[in-house]
């Protein structure tokens, strides 16, 4: 045999290798002993290997742990929470449908409802988050699914969700949970009555503002089934060093997110007790509208919270916002650095609009000492208040 094939046909060393850590396996083809098995390989999609795409040990080891933590029958990994959203409507929809999406959904959903949906004909209605029941009024015979959000972004309403699945299931539609924000150790959507959880990996269970990933879980396998035939017919696959990425994730993450609630909890105190502050808005906090329910539903929080401010000018913003020492401007949150953002609310309501002179801004806390990060926005809120 000459060099260049041997080359080509290096064994693989088949002793175990027994380290705490997941094996990452790397592989487009898959390859088949039989021509039988071959043929037949379609029959291998749902649950074994019939090509890298459609799965991997990596992508499938995450998804059987999102699985059991979301107690759902099935999960799936696709390459982002935005996917998770868009692959999960387009698998469950069909034209001339129509989706209940809440007013506080995240903004890349609303963009994608109204750019794309909209083009394959099919219509949605946004309506108030915190309708519970009265969610009823905007069902029409076409509507086939219904999204929750909770709490929403940015705005952080609490839904009653167990409340809008019962209104769904009456009429013969299906409920969809993005829950990103408490985790599924925070909150256990299928068990609160959605008939499919997603979640942005990219958050809290990858953890470290390195990865994008999302996950699709569902109660029913026959939902399971039709979500992987449109999320592989997309084209939807996953890299098998970002499932490792989060993985590793998993194993920090209740002790993450408890530190990041706690500490969060303590700068929110400390923020209420700044004038220039006029609201918090985290549903963690005994006098959040959105408390009760968070009380009934959630079982732990998160360190992501907003704020809004008394009226202060641009500058002032600016002034607080870019000279803050440990909190960096950006977007997403769920990492380990603490972070802040600002939304376009006033373009991202409908229904519910928000007051164009009030000020939110996100805020994510990370894993720095609280006394740090409290210190930080006590002097980024004096610059608030002596900028003019
Ligand atoms: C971030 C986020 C997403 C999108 O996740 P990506 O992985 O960034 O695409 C979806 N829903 C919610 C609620 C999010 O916060």
């Amino acid at each position: 045999m000459h060099e260049r094939t041997r080359l080509l046909h290096v064994a693989a060393d088949e002793k175990p290798f027994r380290a705490l850590t997941v094996p990452v396996h790397r592989g487009s083809t898959i390859t088949f002993p039989t021509l039988d098995e071959f043929r037949n390989r379609h029959e291998q999609f749902y649950d074994g290997y019939s090509y890298g795409l459609h799965g991997h040990p990596s992508a499938r080891n995450l998804a059987a742990h999102i699985a059991q933590m979301e107690g759902a029958s099935d999960a799936l990994i696709v390459n982002s929470g935005m996917a998770a959203v868009a692959g999960t409507t387009l698998a469950l929809v069909d034209q001339g449908d129509h989706v209940l999406l809440p007013d506080a959904v995240y903004g890349p959903t609303r963009a994608f409802a109204t750019s794309v949906l909209v083009r394959f004909g099919v219509n949605f209605t946004f309506y108030d988050p915190l309708a519970a029941a009265d969610i009823e009024r905007h069902f029409t015979d076409a509507t086939k699914l219904v999204w929750v959000e909770s709490p929403g972004s940015f705005t952080m309403e609490v839904q009653d969700v167990p409340a809008i699945a019962a209104v769904a299931h009456s009429k013969g539609a299906l409920l969809a949970a993005d829950c990103t924000w408490a985790s599924p150790l925070g909150f256990k959507a299928l068990e609160k009555g959605a008939d499919v959880a997603v979640q942005a990996l990219s958050k809290h269970i990858g953890g470290h503002s390195d990865v994008l990933l999302g996950s699709i879980s569902v109660r029913d396998r026959k939902h399971f089934c039709r979500i992987k035939d449109a999320t592989g017919a997309i084209g939807l696959g996953v890299s098998p060093d970002d499932c490792y990425l989060a993985l590793r994730g998993l194993g920090t993450l209740a002790l993450r997110l408890e530190q990041q609630t706690r500490s969060a909890l303590e700068v929110a105190e400390f923020l209420r007790s700044r004038p220039e502050v006029s609201r918090l808005i985290f549903p963690a906090l005994k006098d959040d509208p959105g408390y009760d329910l968070f009380q009934r539903d959630f079982t732990g929080g998160a360190g992501v919270f907003s704020i809004v401010l008394r009226q202060g000018s641009e500058a002032s913003l600016a002034n607080f916002l870019e000279n803050l020492n440990l909190f960096r401007i950006g977007a997403s949150w769920g990492g380990l650095h603490s972070l802040v953002a600002l939304a376009d609310l006033e373009t991202q309501r409908t229904v519910t609009p928000w007051n164009g002179d009030e000020v939110l801004v996100r805020i994510n806390i990370g894993l720095e000492h609280p006394a740090d990060l409290i210190d930080d926005l006590a002097k980024g809120l004096d610059r608030y208040r002596d900028t003019k």
